[in-house]
């Protein structure tokens, strides 16, 4: 059994990340381009705001005119939008919030400080130089570079690009994940339930973490527990998925990856391609297999997780997202959580490192959910985050504890 860090180490070093290659690379409008990730720097043309311009409601003034009690004459009304002229000497501007400042103004007097009458307006007698004004460029400077390759489109990152006028982004291609259901018992939901079946839950679990990770999902459906079933499906979506001139960047499966005479995985990998790896020292999840499936063409990653569904969402947030935000050039690291005190005993296992579903109670300390099995799922509903039990490492009650919030998986 290998320990989890170095198992996630091997792992991600296989990964090949995406090239900007010409399929692997696409433009997209700015209004999908949220939650993508960018495969060019973002420059800016221009400078934001590209003219100085008013940061209040008032009078726009030359502070070189100001004496005592001076009062000016107000030569022109400028509206945001629209281009002022030039400021008449001796004169004031009214101008609004957001409106360019007109040449020869070098200060904006707030409307509330000044005293007006008819159509004229005594200001403060002695006002800072560029006082409420917002210069040209104090956002971003023409030829920044305003947003990085390689990074996750945030909203803000969205605000900023169409900031500087751009409408459309180079990003890299959504994932493509293939997925699979191993088990014989598995019956689709909404279906009747016959004896000895089960709900499929691991193939829509997986479909919600892969959606929040914006990845696209090709879904291989439930497989029954034969060798020659699974070797078909897999073969049968890799020569599609070939065919149609979309490569599949990983196979993710559930179940069938133990020792059981009706675990089929590692041999139907062996058959297609090669297993790299298999046990993992963590709980729950020990049985992880990590290999590739050969065809002419390429060697696609295969991850084969196991059935249990709690174990299925602890390793894919472990393991698999490591590997996933590889190839997406993204920080790929197991996230570092916070320390907290626990509100739990826990003996700990001798060789694995654990996963406990957890979440902080009212006092701010960690509670665990009573079930920590791997069959139970709501104990990940209940949770908010995952403690962390290194191998032979028993907490006592107030002791310090990490904890990883779940939606820190999530961040990047
Ligand atoms: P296995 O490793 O295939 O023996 O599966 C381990 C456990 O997980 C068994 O109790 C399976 O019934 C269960 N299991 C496997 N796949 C699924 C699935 N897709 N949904 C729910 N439970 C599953
Ligand atoms: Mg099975």
């Amino acid at each position: 059994m290998q320990p989890i860090n170095d198992a996630i180490a091997q792992i991600c070093q296989q990964a090949i990340p995406l090239t900007t290659n010409g399929e692997n690379v696409e433009r997209v409008d700015l209004i999908s381009a949220a939650g993508r990730i960018l495969a060019e720097d973002i420059h800016s043309t221009i400078h934001v705001p590209p003219a100085d311009n008013s940061a209040m409601d008032g009078y726009a003034i030359n502070i070189d005119d100001l004496s005592q009690s001076t009062t000016l004459p107000i030569s022109q009304v400028i509206n945001a939008g629209h281009p002022p002229s030039p400021l008449a000497a001796g004169t004031a501007a009214r101008i609004f919030t957001g409106a360019e400042i007109p040449a020869g103004a070098n200060a904006v007097v707030m409307q509330e400080q000044c005293q007006v009458q008819g159509n004229s307006v005594t200001p403060p007698s002695s006002v800072a130089l560029n006082n409420n004004i917002r210069l040209q460029g104090q956002d971003i400077q023409q030829g920044d570079v305003i947003v990085n390759k390689g990074k996750r489109l945030q909203p803000q990152d969205i605000g900023l690009i169409a900031s500087v006028g751009i409408a459309e982004v180079k990003v890299y291609r959504k994932l493509r994940v293939a997925i699979l259901s191993t088990g014989d018992e598995l019956t689709e939901p909404g279906k009747p339930l016959s004896v000895g079946k089960i709900y499929n839950t691991n193939r829509y679990l997986l479909h919600g973490l892969l959606q929040k990770m914006h990845i696209d999902v090709i879904d291989m459906g439930d497989i029954a527990d034969t060798l020659t079933a699974t070797t078909d499906t897999i073969q049968y979506t890799v020569a599609r998925q070939a065919a149609m001139g979309q490569a599949i960047d990983c196979i993710i499966s559930t179940g069938g990856v133990s020792v059981g005479d009706e675990d089929h995985i590692k041999q139907a990998v062996l058959s297609l391609g090669q297993l790299d790896l298999w046990r993992i020292a963590i709980k729950p999840g020990k049985p992880v297999a990590f290999g590739h499936i050969h065809d002419s063409q390429q060697h696609i990653p295969f991850i084969g997780l196991p059935g249990n569904p709690a174990s299925v969402f602890v390793t894919f947030l472990l393991i698999s997202r490591a590997f996933l935000l590889t190839l997406s050039h993204q920080k790929n690291a197991i996230p570092n959580g916070q320390v907290y005190t626990a509100n739990f005993s826990w003996e700990a296992n001798q060789k694995r490192q654990e996963y406990l579903r957890a979440q902080i109670n009212q006092e701010g300390h960690i509670d665990i959910h009573p079930k920590q099995n791997s069959g139970v799922l709501s104990s990940t509903t209940w949770a908010n985050g995952l403690v962390v039990v290194p191998p032979q490492n028993n907490i006592q009650q107030g002791d310090s504890v990490n904890f990883i919030p779940f939606n820190e998986f999530f961040s990047s």
